[in-house]
């Protein structure tokens, strides 16, 4: 399949709506979160799921540790070496499902685990025992469960890949982000490309079904020579996906950012190069697009998803089922529960204290009107589906307007049928689905939400 034409898009629209952020699973379509959500509102949101015992639901464990800060992260995460935090950690877990747990019912069937970071595979193995454990005793994994794990390949190693699969763990996420070395230093992640293809084989002779690698672009002494040289790498690996993550340089609210030097980072359009060498690379490899920035193997449930117009877009990502009950763990984790989005305390600590003083630990949270759903559900169809039917019209409102606007720089073609993003505005589809005062605030700290680990 031809790829897609190589963007021409004018300055002042890359700035509008280029690849300014990195990594947000979650869009939550201009909702402000209300830091004075209370734990009676989300007790009553988990009553209501408990009568809805046929709801698909989705769980997902935030890791908050790594071993290192990479420089360019805008993960929640903690570096530690400590072997108490981290089962100190896994106490208040385990007191975090107890809670949700005994509202919801125990032994709720779930159709997908996502267990992301931070570091997952920083803990060691009696603990990355112990994790699975507190999950399985709160909950049952259906038969056919989506069971995923983001891994740092640092820290990987053959007794704890096959520990993750016999926990029962079969799609597994590495990041990569880059194989340059002066990238790698000038990101505080050296890594290399021997011991990242040791440890892809390593995960493929383990069998696992699904590997994923995670590429970042827009970092510092990216050249499209370079990043061509790391996406030959890449797909010489033969991943089952790629996803290929925009770095924003952030330091007002990821102070170690500072020490990535901006001479050094490529501006918009050469960001948008990058990306698009991305899509070249990997669609004549055979690979498809999906959504934003992800890309699959022809015979990937996501692709045959997108495909039939039936790919969905939740907390943990893009998924072909709609499982839209979300129950989320750990610091930072974002959870969606009936008609409230809910975000834990982001703050490791805080998130314990609260927990240890018996309350639920939630920092923001909002039940959503029927319009915000409305709302929230048009959006995520564009992310996933690249179209909006007329119909969405009436629930957007000026957001319709807008995109319908956006007709006149060759980003959407509009019809009696309703709005579709061409190829050239997929480019900018992130942004697309909420600029500034848009729909998605995908910028706001306090809905950020997992990277690359
Ligand atoms: S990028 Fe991943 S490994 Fe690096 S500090 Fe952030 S969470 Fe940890």
């Amino acid at each position: 399949m031809a790829p897609p034409l190589p963007p021409s898009l004018p300055l002042e629209l890359l700035e509008r709506y280029g690849h300014s952020t990195h990594g947000c699973a979650m869009p939550t379509t201009g909702l402000v979160g209300d830091e004075t959500f209370t734990d009676a509102q989300y007790v009553a949101v988990l009553e209501c799921l408990a009568k809805r015992v046929e709801d698909p639901l989705a769980v997902y464990v935030h890791v908050p540790f790594c071993h290192v800060r990479c420089l360019y992260c805008a993960c929640t995460t903690t570096v530690t070496h400590s072997i108490e935090k981290v089962d100190q950690y896994l106490d208040a877990l385990d007191h975090e499902m107890e809670l949700v747990t005994e509202r919801i019912g125990r032994g709720r069937q779930i159709q997908q685990l996502h267990v992301g970071g931070g570091t997952p595979n920083h803990l060691n193995e009696p603990q990355l025992a112990r994790l699975m454990e507190i999950v399985e005793r709160h909950f049952v994994l259906a038969p056919n469960a989506c069971t995923s794990i983001e891994c740092n390949p640092r820290r990987a190693s053959v007794g704890q890949l096959e520990l993750l699969y016999g926990l029962g763990f079969r799609r597994i996420s590495f990041g990569v982000q880059d194989l340059n070395n002066d990238v790698q230093r000038a990101i505080g992640r050296v890594q290399s490309l021997n011991m990242v293809r040791d440890v892809f084989l390593t995960a493929r002779a383990t069998g696992f079904e699904s590997i994923n690698l995670d590429l970042v672009y827009g970092l510092p002494f990216q050249t499209p020579s370079s990043f061509q040289a790391t996406l030959d790498q890449v797909l010489d690996l033969g991943p089952d996906r790629v996803a290929c993550f925009s770095y924003a340089h952030d330091p007002s609210s990821r102070p170690h950012q500072h020490a990535i030097d901006t001479a050094h980072l490529p501006s918009a359009s050469e960001k948008l190069a990058l990306f698009h060498s991305a899509v070249r690379v990997f669609t004549e490899a055979g690979y498809r697009w999906v959504g934003l920035d992800v890309f699959v193997r022809e015979d990937d449930e996501l692709f045959g998803a997108q495909a039939k117009g039936q790919l969905y877009r939740n907390a943990i990502g893009y998924t072909p089922m709609p499982a839209n009950q979300v129950l989320a763990f750990g610091p930072s984790g974002i959870g969606e529960v009936g008609d409230a989005l809910v975000q834990n305390d982001p703050d490791l600590r805080q998130w314990q204290r609260r927990l240890n003083n018996g309350e639920f630990p939630i920092a923001w949270g909002r039940r959503m009107t029927a319009t915000d759903r409305k709302r929230r559900e048009a959006i995520l169809y564009l992310m996933c589906n690249l179209q909006l039917p007329a119909s969405s019209a009436a629930d957007l409102d000026k957001e319709y307007d807008r995109l319908c606007k956006e007709a006149e720089h060759g980003l959407v073609e509009v019809s009696d049928d309703g709005i579709r993003v061409t190829p050239q505005g997929r480019y900018l589809l992130r942004g697309l689905c909420g600029g500034p005062d848009t729909l998605v605030d995908w910028g706001s700290s306090q809905w950020r939400f997992r990277v690359s680990t």
